[in-house]
């Protein structure tokens, strides 16, 4: 059963980091298909994001807070918002 809830807290993170991806990109006025197809990027040295710079609150923890290409700090807001929403699905 445990397994379930981690699994339903990662979906709801994913969504979150999928919602905080693709509002950044309309702010930045993306193009409309840059919206779903482009690959994330650090905000400060723009490199590409490897699979577990990606996951949800984990890629936060393990690269402590920070790009691992040019050790810029990554906003604290993106791994609090993934972890509100995989809490709150949870609930439910
Ligand atoms: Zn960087």
């Amino acid at each position: 059963m445990i397994i379930f809830y981690i699994c339903i807290f990662f979906i709801g993170a994913a969504l979150a980091s999928f919602i905080n991806a693709t509002l950044y990109r309309i702010e930045k006025e993306f193009k409309w298909k840059a919206l779903l197809t482009q690959n994330s990027h650090c905000e400060e040295c723009e490199h590409p994001l490897s699979w577990i710079d990606l996951l949800p609150v984990l890629g936060f923890l393990i690269n402590k807070g920070r790009c691992r290409y040019c050790n810029s700090k990554v906003n604290i807001y993106y791994p609090i918002s993934e972890f509100i929403l995989g809490t709150i699905l949870q609930k439910r």
